[in-house]
Parts: structure tokens; sequence; C-alpha cells
């Protein structure tokens, strides 16, 4: 069996939708098909969540009602009846009582639940042998909102045994970035989760390959939105596709890489648009290093800065508490740098960064720089970073001898 996965882009609309039926009858196997919300609904859905935790629930029910039309208008398109093929869900999953991120969970993961629902009904109604199946009560998670973790020996039997119970020749249809706890709360795995997701269910399934459908040729030297010439990379090792995801290089999902590695099956990414071009396969037998300079990168950074309030106490001493607060805190970091009585940390930008350098503060004099943007070129020549920093601010530059990690002031 193969595991295929469209994200958001690839079923925004009726086309994407189409195409995706296309992709799936060619295939020469029995498919576990991997499916994200449509275009932008997941976004759209966080705002939902966060009208209702503001108190502005008529603002939050407009924003759903949106988000149910945009629905319906794809099914209209694709022939299907709302309501009659596709029950909706009028109310929204909102329970003032339980802890926003919980909440959070409950609402954003119906983006998944409506474009799986519509995907397999049109899947059906074109012929094909199809299950839809209900993640939530398949992949067990932990009550970590919003960043569950998944129990890996309940889901693995639950999803094999489903897998073994399905008719032949058979595609499910199952959705990406959600999981379920054990008493029936839905989960979501972290924001862009469902390559983690394909990834998990090739490793469960032992499937001979794991497919990532995307708006792009494979993986580029690049982000094409950024740099206009970018070259194709068509081979690469788990190794190297680890450090780019992790570099913040948008294509795969960092977590996405150890669950195939783990079972050496590989991992391709393909243009949805041109199913035949090859694209990039990640491998245990691909080709590495990459020889050519790759840039990635990593949007939305914040560089906090740590002196130590009492200069008779060496920073380093308390290096082990900084990063017990920072991972307490979930935050993510990118890039670490040290001197005597300062260290910096550069992490991700989110809604926990204000709590930890509250925290922070009670120990040290603390002080940040926002709007920053993590450049990473691999590959790099003086020539190369000579050219990268021009006309840029750079507030932090790290380099060895192959790699530049440059903190660039956003513009
Ligand atoms: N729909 C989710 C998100 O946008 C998961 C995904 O696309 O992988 O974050
Ligand atoms: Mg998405």
């Amino acid at each position: 069996m193969k595991v295929y996965k469209f994200g958001g882009a690839s079923v925004k609309d009726a086309d994407g939708v189409r195409n995706v039926e296309r992709i799936v009858r060619s295939a020469d196997s029995d498919l576990m098909v991997v499916i994200s919300a449509m275009g932008k609904t997941t976004n759209a859905l966080e705002r939902v969540v966060e009208a209702l935790a503001a108190g502005q629930e008529e603002k939050a029910l407009a924003q759903w009602v949106d988000i149910i039309d945009f629905h319906v208008a794809i099914m209209k398109e694709l022939g299907l009846r709302p309501g009659a093929d596709i029950r909706l869900q009028g109310e929204i999953p909102y329970d003032a009582r339980l802890p926003y991120d919980q909440n959070y969970d409950q609402i954003v993961s119906t983006g998944e639940i409506l474009s799986t629902q519509i995907i397999a009904v049109y899947l059906l109604k074109q012929g094909l042998s199809v299950e839809w199946w209900n993640m939530p009560k398949l992949l067990r998670t932990d009550a970590t909102w919003r960043e569950a973790v998944v129990d890996d020996k309940t889901s693995r039997a639950v999803i094999r045994s489903g897998w073994e119970r399905a008719g032949r020749p058979h595609i499910v249809v199952a959705q990406g970035f959600i999981g379920g706890t054990a008493d029936g709360y839905r989960t979501t795995l972290g924001r862009e989760g469902s390559d983690y997701t394909a990834a998990l269910m090739g490793n469960y399934l032992d499937a001979e390959s794991v497919t990532i459908w995307k708006d792009v040729q494979g993986i580029l030297n690049a982000d094409p939105r950024i740099e206009p010439n970018t070259v194709l990379i068509p081979s690469l090792r788990y190794q190297d596709a680890v450090e780019l995801a992790y570099s913040g290089a948008q294509v795969i999902h960092p977590k996405s890489i150890r669950p195939l590695e783990n079972k050496r099956i590989p991992l391709l990414v393909k243009p949805f648009g041109d199913p035949d071009a090859s694209g990039s396969r990640i491998a245990e037998d691909g080709v590495g290093p990459i020889d050519i300079p790759v840039y990635i990168w990593r949007k939305n950074q914040i560089l906090i800065t740590m002196r130590a309030k009492d200069f008779s106490f060496v920073l380093e001493e308390s290096l082990s508490e900084i990063f017990d607060i920072i991972h307490r805190n979930r935050l993510k970091v990118s890039l670490i740098q040290s001197s005597a009585v300062t260290i910096s940390v550069c992490v991700d930008d989110s809604r926990f960064v204000a709590p930890t350098i509250e925290e922070l503060k009670s120990r040290f004099n603390v002080s940040y720089n926002d709007h920053l943007s993590l450049l990473t070129i691999r590959g790099t020549t003086p020539e190369i970073l000579e050219q990268a920093k021009k006309g840029r601010m750079i507030m932090l530059s790290q380099t060895t001898r192959r790699t530049a990690r440059l903190v660039v002031k956003e513009e």
C-alpha cells in the first residue's frame, strides 16, 4: 500500500478535489489518503476560537457561517447535496468551561473533518471504493492540546486492524493533523501537522512509500515565492531533509521524517498539478550531501537576550535553568548564541513568548528584538554570504565552513 497526502492548497476548491480524484484513480496500489483542511480554513477557524474567547459571539458565528458557506459552495460545484450527502454541524463545538486550547482543538479540527467528508463522498460518487476514517477515534493522543503527543502503541494497533478489516481493493480517506484522547476529545498535532500524520500512517502500515502532493515541483533549493531562480533537488538523504525541515523549509514538516526513516520508507514530494513529474525523493539511498547552495527562511522570529543580573556568577551555570524555562513554555528554539555574560536565543514568535519573557525576567536582565527572520544558507561560500548580507540589517550571524545563519530584521 501507499500513503498519499494532500495539503490545503491542493484541495482549496472543486478543481482541486477533481484533481485528487484523477491522482487517486491512477494509483497502482491500495491507498491511505491523508488530507488537510481546504485552503485557508485552519486560519479561519483559529479566528473563530479567538472571537469566542474574547466573548464576541456574533462575530464568531458570522465567521463560522462563512466557513460553512465556503464548503457548501465547493460541495455544490462537485454535485454533492449539503445536508443530505454530508451532515453539516450547525453549532460551534465550544464549551466556555473548557480551557482555550482544548476548545481550539474541538473547533479547529472541524476543518479536516469537513474536507475529508467532502472528498470521500465525492470519490464514492465517482465509483471508487472508499472508506472514510474518523481519526479522533483512531489516532490516540494525550491531552496536550494543540500539540498532542501520539500514543504510538495504541494507534498502531487500532489503525492496523482497521486497515485489515477494510474491503479490498480500497482507498481510505483520513484527516491529517488531528487525533483524539481516550475520553473522546479531539486533539491537534501542531500547525501543518498533516505531513506527520501521513508519515505515521506509512510507518504503522509498512507503506511502500509516502507521497506528499504539493503546489511546487518538489524540494527546491529556495522558496520560489522569494527567489526567482530555484533548482529542484531530485534526491536527498533523510538526514539532509531533517536539517532542511528544522531550518524552516516549508515543504516538509520536521516531525515527518523520523517515522519514515525508522522503517526506511521513501518520502516523495510531487507536484499535484503534474502527477507524472518525478519530484523529489527522500530515502536511505538518497544522494548527499546536497551540492548546491540551499536558502531557507524561517519567518516570525524573536531574539531574546539574557544577561546575568549579578556579574559574580557565570551565565553558563544558568544554562539548564534558561532552557528549562524555555522548554516548559513550549518555545521552539531556532538558534543559540552565547558570550561570557549573555545568552541569546532565537525562537518562533508566538503567544508563548510573553509569559516566557516574564519568567526569565525574574532571574535575568532580559531584552528582545522582534520582527526578525532567520536565513539559513547551506553550502555557502564567502561570496554567497556577502551577497546575502547586502542591503539587509543583520542582527546576528553564525557561520561554519559550509553553513551560514543570519538573523535578519524584516523589512
Ligand atoms: N490544516 C492544518 C494547518 O493548516 C494542518 C496542515 O495543513 O498540515 O495547520
Ligand atoms: Mg493546512
